[in-house]
């Protein structure tokens, strides 16, 4: 998957829509302290379906919603959207990619309302997004989006850690998704035939 654009609204320092074309060669961002650079790589996290509040640097998920400021008002939601091209090699089988290969996928937060996702428009479920990524081997724990501080956390990482990072990069982290599901869905048929087996067994 290539990321090709951000659109980021309401979202952390960003209160204003603001869009960020990746270009080919784009190969960091710089400016000066607090200008927001982190918060860049924080939406496409939270984009690719990010739970955990405390990595956001938030004590809740509302808190990647503009919290208003001396001269400007808070906001009530925050909207993230990433514009990404199939890439071959890509799975993108759960996903509904437009005959261009391209997929837009788009996470809106509300006060009071919590996340809603969309993938090309369709409303989609955070499960079928984690899926969407992970078959692209990616996702918001990708070690390819390295924050700061991370660095040393992945040459320190534990053998399950690393295990982790190399089967996300050979695109099996979606198929681990899969077979959770199944096991589940196994796990609940097997209990059906076990009551079914009973009620045969009272009926003889
Ligand atoms: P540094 O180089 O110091 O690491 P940075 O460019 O990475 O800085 P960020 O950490 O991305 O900057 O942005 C921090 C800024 O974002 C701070 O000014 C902070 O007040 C602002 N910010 C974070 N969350 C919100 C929010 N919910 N509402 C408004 N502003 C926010």
């Amino acid at each position: 998957m290539e990321i090709r654009r951000l659109k980021l609204s309401g979202f952390k320092s960003f209160v204003d829509a603001t869009e960020l074309r990746i270009e080919p060669g784009l190969t960091g961002i710089v400016g000066p302290n607090g200008c927001g650079k982190s918060n860049l790589l924080e939406a496409i996290r939270w984009v690719m379906g990010e739970s955990s509040a405390k990595s956001m640097r938030g004590g809740g998920m509302e808190d990647v919603i503009f919290a208003g400021t001396a001269s400007r008002a808070r906001r009530d939601f925050a909207e993230v959207s990433l514009l990404a091209i199939q890439e071959q090699g890509d799975l993108f089988s759960s996903a509904p990619v437009g005959a261009d290969g391209e997929l837009e996928v788009m996470r809106r937060i509300e006060r009071g309302a919590g996340s809603a996702y969309r993938a090309n428009g369709q409303d989609v479920r955070a499960k079928d997004v984690a899926l969407i990524f992970a078959d692209a081997a990616t996702g918001p724990h990708s070690p390819a989006l390295v924050s700061q501080g991370k660095i040393a956390a992945v040459i320190a990482a534990r053998p399950q850690e690393r295990r982790a990072m190399l089967e996300e990069a050979a695109g099996i982290a979606g198929l681990h998704v899969r077979r959770r599901d199944a096991e589940q869905k196994l796990r609940a048929t097997e209990a059906n035939l076990a009551r079914l087996d009973e009620v045969l067994a009272d009926m003889d």
